[in-house]
């Protein structure tokens, strides 16, 4: 078992496939020129199955693929396959705008349940925020999901200035969709342009729901990184993921792989270990795998609290969300 200091149990494993992606979400993607990992740096599809593995073995009983875009990588389906074999709860955070035209290999790889990304119901705000026009894809790639009976998380984040008056729009949706909308707090990453004015709070998200729907808190289940409601007669569900203003690190059970086969043991964590150097030479990795989780530490990376004022962003040390995959 995957164990830390703080005697935290790690068997969630979300696995990047790659640092590229057909859309530019300002908010993930550096601005300046962003030059993407060459793809023999990249873990290959049978690395990824191999690595996989290992931890499965070692305890871990859910994954996640993510990016960047996971579904532009060519072998997509190939690696979903094969981690379809494993005996995990398999999993998927995607843009959404391919995932319509793969809808069939999702259900039969046994996902049952997945993340879609998609931060505005309006389509010019959404090429605002992503530069690029593919709203009308995201939107029939959800209802395919539904269609199929897979459940889908609507991820939305909210930031203030761009789509913080949406979240009653997003709440109302849940009324005749079944779908679960998870609002996440606006995090810090190398070069997003964040600041602290732009993070529309857990309080302040409730606040703005509050004026137009009665909630009813349910309740939170272990690991769970989000504070989940309900608008009594709606289908849906919705969430806040609130990272920066009331974090859930106490009993966090995440790890991350990134695409070029590092573990990180916090989303903010300052330090990173090589695996897949090592599995290429041959070397037995558990003992890198054990180390990297002993040192995690009991918050936010060590880096910050979560008194927003106090955090002071050109001190943070971390790779951009989408080097490290979300
Ligand atoms: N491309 C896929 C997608 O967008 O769903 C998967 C990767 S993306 C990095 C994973 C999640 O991280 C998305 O839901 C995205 O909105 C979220 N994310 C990226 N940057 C973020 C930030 N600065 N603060 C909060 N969430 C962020
Ligand atoms: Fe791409 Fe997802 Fe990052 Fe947007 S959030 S740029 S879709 S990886």
């Amino acid at each position: 078992m995957l164990v830390d200091q703080f005697n935290r149990v790690h068997d969630y494993l979300r696995i990047s496939l790659t640092d590229r992606c057909d859309l530019r979400c300002f908010y993930c993607m550096p601005e300046e020129h962003y030059s993407f990992t060459p793809s023999p740096q990249l873990m290959q599809a049978e690395e990824v199955a191999a690595l996989a593995k290992i931890f499965v073995l070692e305890g871990v009983r859910k994954i996640r693929l993510t990016g960047g875009e996971p579904l532009v990588r060519k072998d997509f389906t190939s690696i979903l396959e094969s981690l379809g074999r494993l005996d995990v709860q398999l999993t998927l955070t995607t843009n959404g705008t391919r995932l319509g035209a793969i809808a069939e290999q999702v259900r039969s790889a046994g996902i049952r349940s997945l993340n879609i990304s998609l931060d505005t119901l309006d389509r010019n705000r959404f090429q605002v925020i992503t530069r690029r026009d593919l709203h009308t894809q995201v939107m029939e790639s959800i209802d395919r999901m539904l269609e199929l009976g897979i459940g889908v998380k609507v991820n939305v984040v909210v930031m203030r200035g761009i789509n913080e008056q949406e979240v009653v729009d997003f709440i109302r949706w849940t009324k005749d969709t079944p779908i679960h909308v998870r609002f996440i707090e606006f995090m810090p990453f190398d070069g997003n342009r964040w600041n602290q004015e732009k993070v529309v709070s857990l309080k302040e998200i409730l606040a703005r729901a509050r004026e137009e729907f009665d909630l009813v808190p349910l309740e939170r289940e272990k690991h769970e990184t989000a504070k989940k409601f309900i608008v009594p007669g709606h289908q849906g569900t919705f969430a806040v993921i609130s990272t920066m203003t009331a974090p859930f690190c106490g009993d966090c059970n995440r790890i991350r792989l990134t695409a070029d086969g590092k573990l990180k043991n916090c989303l903010f964590s300052t330090t990173e270990t090589d695996l897949l150097t090592a599995f290429r030479q041959g070397l037995d990795i558990r003992p890198l795998i054990y180390e990297n989780i002993r040192a995690k530490k009991a918050a936010l990376g060590g880096q910050f609290t979560a008194d927003l004022d106090r955090v002071e962003v050109e001190q943070l040390e971390n790779r951009s969300m989408i080097r490290i995959g979300g």
